[in-house]
């Protein structure tokens, strides 16, 4: 992606080399109830885990290294584009788009939606309106889930950022009363048509960047193949060695590609309703 020298957005919020704190009142039960969009399936628990962090007094200032330097310059480079084509896409629609705010942090993360550890992977709380990332996501998605490539963590951020459409559409409050009323088995059904549509919403991002120019050759098969790489069946084979489709939240390797592709090409809302689609 052609990302040198173009804006950075205001919204990055640089938490890095601070602790997460540790785990306020509730306990996993209270906190459960509050959702948390992360970009990879899982078990939900793992986000709520009370984490002992032992670097809470560390105040001193974020050491960065060329490498992080460079990279918090592009997510803020992405983070921009995004807040350019969404706030024309809401402007055509005669809505207003209201920017969200990148957390970048290490270890773990203090939201509204409660403490997170990194190993959960970049996740929206929709409480604040804030999208959380640990830049060393980057490498894992080269390493562990086998999608390098600089477009690959934009798809990701821009996913967040989908997520973040759907708080502002109000998607993601008719989603939330559902995981108290539905099995958990259910709810999941709903689970994965809403991360899909935050798939197609990448893809609609994507588009538009398209428009502008800024991708290069190469960058959509990055997108892709990180969508592909981050589906439920593909990790559960990798983690378990076999899948378990009840339990998908996130859709398999297959849909996501789909979904991304399916934005990619309509560059629009229109036709981003997982909810109602027949087919996944
Ligand atoms: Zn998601």
């Amino acid at each position: 992606m052609k990302w040198r020298g173009r804006r950075e957005s205001a919204n990055v919020e640089d938490r890095r080399g601070r602790g997460g704190g540790t785990l306020i009142g509730g306990g996993i039960g209270g906190l459960i109830l509050i959702l948390v969009f992360a970009f990879l399936g899982g078990d939900p628990a793992d986000l709520m885990n009370g984490l002992q962090t032992t670097d809470d007094a560390n105040t001193g200032t974020y050491e960065e290294t060329e490498k992080e330097k460079e990279l918090s310059r592009f997510v803020s480079v992405v983070l921009a584009d995004t807040e350019d084509v969404w706030s024309e896409i809401f402007r055509q629609q005669g809505l207003v788009y209201k920017e969200p705010t990148l957390v970048l942090y290490t270890n773990s993360v203090q939201s509204a939606c409660g403490t997170s550890s990194a190993s959960v992977g970049p996740f929206y709380c929709p409480g604040d309106q804030k999208l959380y990332i640990d830049l060393s996501f980057y490498d894992e998605l080269q390493q562990r889930f086998h999608a390098p490539g600089d477009f690959a963590m934009a798809y990701v951020i821009a996913h967040e950022v989908g997520h973040h459409v759907q708080t502002l559409l109000g998607t993601s409050d008719k989603i939330m009363p559902l995981r108290q009323q539905l099995s958990e088995e259910e709810f999941n059904k709903y689970l994965v048509r809403f991360e899909l549509q935050a798939d197609y919403l990448a893809g609609v991002w994507a588009r538009h960047a398209e428009g502008k120019g800024v991708l290069e050759e190469g960058d959509l098969d990055e997108a892709l193949n990180a969508a592909s790489a981050v589906g439920d069946d593909t990790l559960q084979k990798q983690a378990r060695g076999y899948v378990v489709p009840e339990s998908f939240t996130h859709g398999t390797s297959e849909q996501r590609k789909r979904w991304f592709n399916k934005g990619f090409q309509s560059g629009s809302l229109t036709g981003g309703d997982t909810f109602n689609a027949r087919d996944l």
